[in-house]
Parts: structure tokens; sequence; C-alpha cells
């Protein structure tokens, strides 16, 4: 079973925090549309005796057609459910949109103002500043998107109170734009904060996962320990047993290990004990869970095969072993292992069992071979 590549994939945490924060712009806004229209609706019924009643209705079948366009890709978000890596390619249209409906407001708003009103006009800026606020609390997982719909919604009323000159739009222009500064200062802290909880979250995983892995890995070979051969043993086990297919294990002892470590040390007998994980991991197929399950034994499982299959197979890397020298520092020298098979639908333990008892008559053999339990 080869789990080392899903685990070794290093994903882009940035990207996944990104998505993290999309996510949350998709969940927390849709309400804000609704609270657009709401206003609009207030607005309009305000402005209704100052101004021209055509341009007021304009004014708010356009901002209704953004809004239905929001909607639409809401409820499209919502259906297509997308991945966390998918998730940011709903940032364009999010983006788009929400400037679009920002600017019905943001340009919209001087258009449909009253020029002889100071209070209808006064009654524009106090929306327009509500909007702008809205937005920080609403869209402040997303700086670029926060700022931009502050801009677009404010800035447009701001040039236009500069331009005509008169203290008192002078002073609200400059109301605005410290609003909007604030806003920027505002939304950086916010943003940043927002962005480091999300990164954290996905590294706590990352290391939860990668500490899982460790926990199943063996040191010295690199294969699954002896816990992992167990666990997913048991997954292995349990499925065959359901699905009554064939379920075979191989189990290998090296020989005479102890003497090997006494003559060439315990180094080079981890070096044979490495260069038979590779050897295993050359031979055996992924769907196959295979572990050095002790000190120099290893366990195989291999699903859908046969008694006669397994043992071809042991017999293969009897001789595989047999006839591969180890090389440690200045010396060379050869190992044998003992090899027992069993192939039946029942749990882990009893082919375990199985397998252990083959295996203790091929060291009573004399070793080095290949015993079948039947
Ligand atoms: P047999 O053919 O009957 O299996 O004999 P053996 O010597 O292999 O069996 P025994 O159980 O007497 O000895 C196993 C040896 O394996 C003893 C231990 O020092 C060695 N061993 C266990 N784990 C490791 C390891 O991680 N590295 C090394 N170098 N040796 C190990
Ligand atoms: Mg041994
Ligand atoms: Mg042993």
């Amino acid at each position: 079973m080869d789990l080392t590549k899903k685990y070794n994939a290093n994903p882009d945490l940035t990207a996944l925090a990104q998505s993290d924060k999309l996510q949350l712009l998709y969940r927390q806004s849709f309400p804000a549309i609704f609270i657009s229209l709401f206003n609009a609706s207030l607005l309009t019924i305000l402005l209704w005796p100052a101004q021209d009643h055509r341009i007021l209705l304009t004014w708010f079948g356009i901002l209704a057609v953004t809004s239905t366009a929001r909607m639409i890709l809401f409820i499209r978000y919502k259906k297509a459910a997308p991945e966390a890596s998918d998730v940011l390619r709903w940032e364009k249209p999010f983006f788009i949109t929400l400037i679009l409906s920002s600017l019905v407001w943001g340009v919209g708003c001087v258009l449909i103002m009253p020029p002889d009103s100071l209070v209808h006009q006064a009654v524009i800026f106090y929306f327009l500043i509500g909007m702008s606020g809205g937005a920080i609390s609403v869209y402040s997982a997303h700086r670029t998107m926060t700022l931009a719909t502050i801009a677009a919604v404010l800035l447009p009323i701001t040039g236009y109170s500069l331009i005509q000159g008169e203290f008192i739009f002078v002073l609200t222009a400059i109301g605005a734009i410290v609003f909007f500064l604030s806003a920027i200062h505002a939304t950086k802290l916010l943003g940043l904060a927002m962005h480091q909880n999300f990164l954290m979250t996905h590294q706590l995983k990352l290391s939860k996962e990668k500490a899982e892995r460790l926990a199943r890995i063996d040191d010295l070979t690199g294969l699954f320990n002896r816990r992992a051969f167990y666990e997913y043993g048991e997954i292995l086990a349990n499925s065959s047993q359901r699905s009554k297919n064939e379920l075979a294990m191989i189990l290998m002892d090296i020989d005479n290990f102890k003497a090997i470590n006494d003559r060439y040390g315990h180094a080079a007998g981890d070096a044979a004990l490495k260069q038979i994980g590779q050897i295993l991991l050359k031979r055996l197929r992924k769907s196959d869970i295979y572990a050095r399950i002790g000190g120099e034994e290893f366990g195989m499982l291999l699903p859908l095969t046969s008694l006669e299959k397994a043992a071809q197979l042991a017999e293969e890397l009897r001789q595989v072993i047999a006839s591969t020298p180890v090389s440690y520092e200045n010396d060379s020298f050869t190992i044998t292992a003992s090899f027992g098979v069993t192939s039946d639908t029942c749990n882990i333990d009893a082919l375990v069992r199985q397998a252990d008892l083959a295996m203790y008559q091929s060291k009573d053999s004399g070793r080095n071979t290949v015993v079948c339990n039947k």
C-alpha cells in the first residue's frame, strides 16, 4: 500500500489559506445582497419626492440586475460545492459582480443625487458610508475585495464633493477620505490575522498527518511498521472476508541474523535490513501491504492472490535475497531468509498464525526455503 506519495505531497499552504478565505466570503456575504437591495429600496423611497422617478427606478433596476447576477453566482457556487483546490476559480466572478454592484451604488448615487437638496445629499452620503462600513465586516476575509468595494462605493461621491468646492462638501469629502484611509489600515491587520489563522490550521493538519505517518513507518527500512501492518491488514482481511476473496500472506525471517550481526557488526545488519526493504519495494504491488513487523521479520499481505501465486513470489524473493550480496564498508556478505506462505479468507491474526507455522517449518527444514501452509 503506497501511502507515502499521498503524505509526501507538499501542498501549497498559502493557496489553501486563500481558498479558505474565499469560502468564508461566499458563506458570509450572501445576506449582503439582500441588505444592499433593502437599503436601495429605502433610499429610493427617501429620494422619491426630490428626484425624477424614472432616474430612481432605472438606478434601482440596474442594482436589481447586478444583485440577481450575484445571487445566481452564489447558487451556482453552492451547487458546484468546489473542492479546496478549485475554490480559487470562483474568485474572479465574485470580484467582478461585487465591484459592479458597488459601482452601481457609488457612481449611481452621484447620478441620482438631487442637486438642490442638501438634506437628500446628506442622506445619500450617510447610506454610502454605512455600506462601506458594512463592507469591512462582510468582506474582511479578502483585503483587495474590501478595499475595492469601499473605493467603488465611496470615491465617486468623494470626488463629486471635492469638485463642488463648497465648504460643507469639501469637509464631508475629507471625512470620507479619512474613513477610507482607516479602512486601508484596519483591513491590513484583519486580513493578516485571518490569513495567519487559516495558514496555521493547515500547518497543524499537515503536522498531524506527518506525525501519523511517522507513527506507522519503520525508520530503518522506510516500510510500514508492525502497527501499520496490523491496522491496514485488518481492514484488508475484513474486506477480503466480506467479498470472500482470497488473501495471501508471506512471512519472512532472515536466517541466522544474530550471527551476521555478531560477525559484521550491527550497522552491517542494518544495511542488510535496508536492502531487503528495497527488494520488497521493487517486487511487491501497490495494492499489497508489506512491513517490517519484527527485528528481522517481514510480513506481506497480497490481496486476490492464490497460495500458488504467493508461493511463486516468495520463491522469487528467496532467490533474489540469496543472490544479492550486502555490501557494507569493506565487507560483502550474503544473507538468506525463510518463508512461510498461506492464503485464506480469515482474520489477520489467524493469517499471521498460519504463516508463522509455515515459516517455522521452513526453519526446521534447514532454512532458506519456502513452505506453504495448506
Ligand atoms: P533464525 O535463523 O532462527 O531466525 O536465527 P536468527 O539469528 O535470525 O534469530 P534470532 O531471533 O536468534 O535473532 C534475531 C536477531 O536480529 C537478534 C537481533 O540482534 C537482530 N536484530 C533485531 N532487530 C535488528 C535491527 O534493527 N538491526 C540489526 N542489525 N539487528 C537486529
Ligand atoms: Mg531470524
Ligand atoms: Mg526472528
